[in-house]
Formats: structure tokens, C-alpha cells, sequence
């Protein structure tokens, strides 16, 4: 699941130093944007449920769920909607009860496909097969809870247009909303660098992945921010997207004191998207993922704010 997307950082950070976007915001020539608003609303979503990265030593999913719902609650958080796969659940007694962990702690699960395809890579009807085998697994799971929320795995909406429209179409007869997300800094990607540098216990690589991780997160919400501001002409209430991995949990209570710093009040996600912004729709394929204020910088050929890019080269690197 991760590769796709860390190959897609490579290339990206490496797109971004040629193109001059690899340097700091307030060096770059990017375009002049109002301050951001004082009261910023956003709804967290975890993807990958319930075995979103490596199982590294010492973890069970259960563990991993259970301190992730203690942290979301300690910090007032409900009804947060967690986007599962049910590939593999069904001969895997601790996944099933990493769900019920996470369903009991009053969290939501939706739709994120069965087995996590790449939609560029697939036919849409292909695709909309997988979404309908992962039912069973939500009906059986979410009780009587609206799991009819879907999430594209690597935020892949279809390559063209009419495969795009293909799958809206379906997705929208069968009773579903698409869980847009306007703010990424690809969190999972710091999993698979935890576990290795776990395994030889390395503390000062993983005092580097803590601080890079946070950097990150701090850099990407800016520049998910500044998007939604060139996208829609001001900020709308946000999506973050998280996944469920061990690192992003020992992680959450320093993420939400950020969020916090920055103003943000936290919404439920089916709040946030009744926002008008969600209704508006880009009209665009794209064979890369790519978050919802992103695809109407691409549909209208905006360039971006300029970003220092994730850290993927050390990343892949680290610990090896
Ligand atoms: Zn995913």
C-alpha cells in the first residue's frame, strides 16, 4: 500500500527541487495569500483500519487500536471515521478485534475498498466490484452506524474523466459520500522507518523521525491551508488525512497539540463536508492521487505555493 505512494514522494521531491518549489515558503515567489483564518475547523479520518502499516514488534492491531481510541478520546474526540479494508480480517482474530475495539470506543468505520487498489490501474467496474465486497465487513462491524462514507485508497479518483464519473456514478446510486481531503502530509510514510529503527533500537533515528514527522505535518497543513485558500478563494473546514499505524498513534497527542496551537476546532467529518465547497467537483482525471483542493489547482493550471518537500530520500534511508 505505502510503496505506491513513497515512490510517488520520490519523484515528487525530486520534481519539486527541479522546478525550484523544494525552497522555503517565505524565499519563494509563490502567490500572495491572505492570512489564514483564526478559527480553523478540521475532522481527523484514519485510513487502512484495521492494519494500516507493518505490525512491528511488540504491537498487536488490538494494541495499536486501543491506544488510538484512548488518545482520540482523552482528547474529547468522537465519531471519528476510520476507512477500513477488509482483505485479510476474516483469518485474522486480532484485526477483528482491532475493529471492535475501534467501533466500541465510539469511533465510525467507512468504505475503503476491499483490497486497496490503485484505481488508475484497474477498469472502474473492476473497482467498484472491490468497494462492493468490502460491505459485509462494514455491515458487520458498524451496527446500525452510517458506514456509507468512502475513502479512495491513495486518494485516486480515476485517471480520466469518464472513469472519474464511472465511479462517482456508482458510488452515488449505492447511497454513498466521498470522503474528500484537503489536508496530507503522508504520515504513513514514517511507519516502515519506525519499525526498522525499532528492531536495532536506534533512539536518536527515531528522535529524527519524531521531529521530521512533526515538521512535516507543519509544513503540509500550512500548504493544504494556503490550497484551499487558492482553490475555493478562502480556507474551508478541513479533512486530515491519517492512517492507522503505531507511529502516527505515539504521535497523535503531539499532532492534536499542533492542530490546537494553530486554532483548529475539531468537527465531525459529515459536518465539515456539508460545507457548499464539498459539492463543487473539479471535472478532471488524474492518474496520481491527489487531495481535493489539489485537483482544482490541477484543473486550472494554478502553480502551488512553494513547500519544502518531505524528507522521502532519508525516510527510505534511515535505519537501513
Ligand atoms: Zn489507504
Amino acid at each position: 500500500m505505502k510503496n505506491r505512494r513513497l515512490v510517488y514522494g520520490i519523484v515528487l521531491g525530486i520534481c519539486a527541487a527541479i522546478s525550484g518549489r523544494a525552497a522555503h515558503p517565505q524565499q519563494g515567489g509563490g502567490p500572495r495569500l491572505p492570512p489564514f483564518s483564526r478559527h480553523p475547523v478540521v475532522a481527523l479520518t484514519f485510513d487502512d483500519l484495521p492494519a494500516g502499516g507493518g505490525l512491528h514488534a511488540g504491537y498487536t492491531r488490538t494494541g495499536i487500536a486501543t491506544q488510538l481510541t484512548g488518545e482520540l478520546r482523552a482528547a474529547h474526540l468522537k465519531g471519528i471515521y476510520g476507512f477500513a479494508n477488509g482483505q485479510g480480517v476474516a483469518d485474522d482474530p486480532d484485526m477483528q478485534q482491532a475493529l471492535r475495539v475501534w467501533t466500541a470506543a465510539g469511533m465510525n468505520i467507512g468504505n475503503h475498498t476491499w483490497s486497496h487498489p490503485a484505481l488508475s490501474d484497474i477498469t472502474a467496474a473492476a473497482f467498484e466490484h472491490d468497494i462492493a465486497i468490502n460491505e459485509p465487513l462494514l455491515r458487520q462491524y458498524a451496527g446500525n452506524r452510517d458506514w456509507h462514507w468512502f475513502r479512495f485508497p491513495y486518494l485516486e479518483e480515476g485517471a480520466t474523466l469518464r472513469q472519474r464519473d464511472d465511479v462517482r456514478a456508482w458510488l452515488r446510486s449505492h447511497g454513498y459520500r466521498i470522503a474528500e481531503v484537503t489536508l496530507n502530509f503522508n504520515d504513513d510514510d514514517w511507519d516502515d522507518p519506525y519499525g526498522r529503527c525499532l528492531a536495532r533500537d536506534d533512539t536518536a533515528a527515531i528522535a529524527w523521525l519524531k521531529q521530521s514527522y512533526m515538521e512535516n505535518a507543519a509544513e503540509f497543513i500550512r500548504l493544504g491551508r494556503q490550497t484551499e485558500q487558492l482553490a475555493f478563494g478562502h480556507e474551508i473546514p478541513a479533512v486530515l488525512l491519517l492512517h492507522e499505524t503505531s507511529f502516527t498513534t505515539l504521535m497523535l497527542p503531539d499532532l492534536l497539540k499542533l492542530l490546537r496551537r494553530e486554532g483548529f476546532r475539531f468537527e465531525s467529518l459529515p459536518k465539515v463536508e456539508r460545507n457548499r465547497a464539498y459539492s463543487l467537483n473539479p471535472n478532471i482525471g488524474l492518474p496520481n492521487g491527489d487531495s481535493f483542493p489539489d485537483a482544482f489547482l490541477d484543473a486550472r493550471r494554478t502553480s502551488y505555493p512553494s513547500f519544502k518537500p518531505e524528507p522521502v530520500q532519508k525516510l527510505d534511508s534511515v535505519c537501513r
